[in-house]
C-alpha cells in the first residue's frame, strides 16, 4: 500500500516559488488502478516521480507498506526504484544504441541475475508483450507501439509490485494507446498495482479510480470503470 499524506512538493525558480503538490493526501492499496488527469503543469509527473522515489517531499510523507521513503537508506532506495516499482515514460526512455533485448535486460542487472537467466526473463517478457519477434531489433528499428511495449516489459521484468506510468499513450495513436491499455488491464488484473498519468478521458476510464489534480491539489475522485461501463 502506498500513501500520500500531506505531501507537498514546491520547486524554486529565482524568485518564483512553484507549489507542485499542494498538501496531497491519497490511499493506493495494492491491485487498485488509479488514473491520475490534470492540466499541463498540475503536478502529475511531481506526484509520480515521489512516489516511485525519483523526487523528493518538501514536507509530507510518502509511506509505501507502513515506511517512509525519506526513511530509506541509499541502497534500500536503489533497492525500491528497481525491485518494487517500474517507470512507463510518455517517450519510452530506451537506450539507442541497444537492442530491445539488452533495453530489458539492464534492470536485471542491477537486481544481480544471471546472464542466462536475465535473456531468458527479458525474452519471455517481451514474447508476452508480443514483441518476441523484435528482439534485437534498435528503438529506431521499431514503431512507436513496439517501443512502449518494450519499455513496458523493461518497467515489469523485475515483477515490481506497482507499475507507474506517466502519458504512456501520449506519443501513440489512438489504436496503440488501447493496445497499451489492455495490456495495463491485464497486468492489473494479474494483481499489479497500476498508477496512470494521463491526459486522454478515454484511458482514464479504464481505471478503477480517476483522481482529478489541478494546481497541485486533488480537486475532484471518480469511480472509473462505471463510466466506461
Ligand atoms: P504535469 O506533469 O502535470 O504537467 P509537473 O509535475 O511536471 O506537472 O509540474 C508541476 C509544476 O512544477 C509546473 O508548474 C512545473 O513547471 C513545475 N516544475 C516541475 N519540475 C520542476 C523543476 N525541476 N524545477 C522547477 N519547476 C518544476
Ligand atoms: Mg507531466
Amino acid at each position: 500500500m502506498i500513501k500520500l499524506e500531506h505531501a507537498t512538493r514546491v520547486y524554486r525558480l529565482g524568485d518564483e516559488r512553484i507549489q507542485a503538490l499542494d498538501s496531497v493526501d491519497i490511499t493506493i492499496d495494492d491491485g487498485d488502478f488509479v488514473a491520475v488527469m490534470g492540466p499541463s503543469g498540475s503536478g502529475k509527473t511531481t506526484m509520480a516521480n515521489v512516489i516511485g522515489g525519483l523526487d523528493r517531499l518538501d514536507s509530507g510523507r510518502v509511506v509505501v507498506d507502513g515506511r517512509d521513503l525519506a526513511r530509506y537508506s541509499d541502497s534500500e532506495m536503489s533497492r525500491y526504484r528497481n525491485q518494487h516499482v517500474g517507470f512507463v515514460f510518455q517517450n519510452f526512455n530506451l537506450h539507442a544504441g541497444r537492442s530491445a533485448l539488452s533495453n530489458v535486460t539492464l534492470p536485471l542487472i542491477f537486481a544481480k541475475a544471471g546472464r542466462r537467466e536475465r535473456t531468458r526473463r527479458a525474452a519471455a517478457t517481451l514474447e508476452r508483450l508480443g514483441i518476441g519477434d523484435r528482439l534485437n531489433h534498435r528503438p529506431h528499428q521499431l514503431s512507436g507501439g513496439q517501443r512502449q511495449r518494450v519499455a513496458i516489459a523493461r518497467a515489469i521484468v523485475n515483477t515490481p509490485s506497482v507499475l507507474i506510468a506517466d502519458e504512456p499513450t501520449g506519443n501513440l495513436d489512438s489504436k496503440r494507446g488501447a493496445e497499451i491499455m489492455d495490456l495495463f488491464a491485464e497486468l492489473n488484473r494479474e494483481g499489479m498495482t497500476l498508477l496512470v498519468i494521463t491526459h486522454d478521458a478515454q484511458v482514464a476510464e479504464r481505471a478503477g479510480r480517476i483522481v482529478h489534480i489541478q494546481d497541485g491539489r486533488i480537486v475532484r475522485v471518480q469511480d472509473g470503470r462505471t463510466l466506461a461501463a
